[in-house]
């Protein structure tokens, strides 16, 4: 099992979402009462800020490889538990978190396995959320590049 993965590029989460399509998306889940009610509990905030979002969102691209990507997933559409990680979360805030959800709200089809542009696509979306929940800028992912990037 990859549990380290190569995080990904700002061209690479940017590229898949941008701040225009977060900003489509999130008012989109906004008018879900479903989809908003979702919040970080005081754990998974403590969680977040002692890990920091670059390493959480490293987590949420395994979680999206072994829970998601798959043409099948094992118990899809009851992977995700609702606590106990900020990526759970944040899952299912941004209906990302099976692959009924990603069809409905996604237009990711269920059946194959998702391609390397859909997972980084599904990684954005949740690094906005998390990235937003925290008060923290996207460019929070990548210090140091920032100047250049931004
Ligand atoms: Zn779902």
């Amino acid at each position: 099992m990859p549990q380290e993965l190569e995080p990904l590029s700002p061209e690479q989460l940017l590229g898949a979402l941008d701040a225009r399509g977060w900003e489509t998306l999130r008012k989109r889940l906004q008018q879900s009462r479903f989809r908003r009610s979702f919040h970080l509990g005081a754990e998974e905030r403590a969680y977040l800020r002692h890990q920091g979002l670059a390493r959480v969102v490293q987590e949420a691209q395994g979680f999206v490889l072994q829970r998601l990507a798959p043409a099948r997933p094992p118990r899809d559409g009851k992977q995700t538990p609702y606590r106990g990680h900020p990526v759970f979360v944040a899952q299912h805030a941004t209906a990302t978190c099976c692959r009924k959800c990603l069809g409905r709200w996604h237009a990711i089809a269920a059946g194959a396995a998702l391609t390397t542009e859909q997972q980084h696509y599904v990684v954005a979306v949740l690094a906005w959320w998390l990235a937003e929940s925290v008060g923290q800028s996207i460019e929070a992912l990548w210090p140091g590049r920032q100047r250049q990037l931004f």
